[in-house]
């Protein structure tokens, strides 16, 4: 399990995070949902070691990993899937995928080639072709795809919602639920597409101003009208 203790984490003058605590269980996906400037991003960067946290702790499995750098923080089973979908768009699929192994956690198992093109038919189809010629959604599954071959326990997902049109939306979130269920991993998402992030998540943590506004299961914040409207925008 993922713990969040008390982070707090400024730019400068910018508080971004205040004392921000919350769990990610073992095999769900947590959705971390908020407006514009509510510290998503920030929270994403500080948990996997991009940011150093002010105070706080963040353990993984009971172990403290709040200093860690962040080559190390993969070794250790944490993979993060910044925005922006950045692939390397001179190489192929396969060669992208290819440096997923490069930061592989000391204790995963391999993921074979064939397990990915199972999980990802699109990219299979593709296989040969240079990143650079990809749709849109077809790089955020390469990304995806790409910080599995590194064999992580918890995905940190940084807005994979954005840009999409709502059927490669819904096709993305189905794939990270499949992945949740069928694989064994836990994932932290970020997102500002509120709606589509509750339909798939287990548990929401609703961040305002850098702090947390409640943290509840997806149904019962889907569920709440008064929360809706005042932060989630649907
Ligand atoms: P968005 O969805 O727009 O990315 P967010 O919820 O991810 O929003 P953050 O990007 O984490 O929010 O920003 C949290 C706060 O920190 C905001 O007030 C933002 O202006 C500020 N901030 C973010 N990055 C920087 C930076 N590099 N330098 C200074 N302030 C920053």
């Amino acid at each position: 399990m993922l713990e969040v203790s008390e982070l707090s984490a400024s730019y400068g003058p910018v508080k971004a995070l205040q004392g921000v605590s919350f769990e990610v269980p073992d095999r769900t996906i947590t959705a971390v949902l908020g407006a514009n400037g509510a510290g998503k991003t920030t929270l994403l960067r500080t948990v996997s070691g991009l940011i150093r946290p002010q105070s706080g702790t963040v353990t993984l499995d009971g172990a403290d990993i709040t200093h860690a750098a962040p080559e190390r923080m993969s070794r250790l089973g944490l993979t993060h899937v910044p925005e922006g979908r950045g692939v390397i768009t001179e190489l192929t699929v396969t060669e992208n995928l290819r440096l997923g192994e490069l930061g592989r956690a000391r204790n995963g198992d391999p993921v074979s080639m064939d397990r990915v093109w199972e999980m990802f038919p699109k990219l299979a189809d593709r296989r040969s072709a240079f990143a650079g010629t990809l749709s849109g959604g077809e790089r955020q599954m390469l990304v995806i795809a790409r910080a599995l071959m590194a064999t992580p326990k918890v995905l940190l997902l940084d807005e994979p919602s954005l840009g999409l049109a709502p059927r490669i939306v819904a096709q993305i979130f189905d794939l990270v639920r499949t992945l949740v269920d069928e694989q064994g991993l836990s994932v932290l998402l970020v997102e500002q597409n509120a709606r589509s992030a509750l339909s798939i998540a287990d548990l929401g943590v609703v961040l305002n101003l850098g702090k947390v506004v409640t943290t509840q299961e997806a149904h019962a914040l889907a569920a709440d009208e008064g929360l809706r409207h005042a932060y989630l925008g649907f």
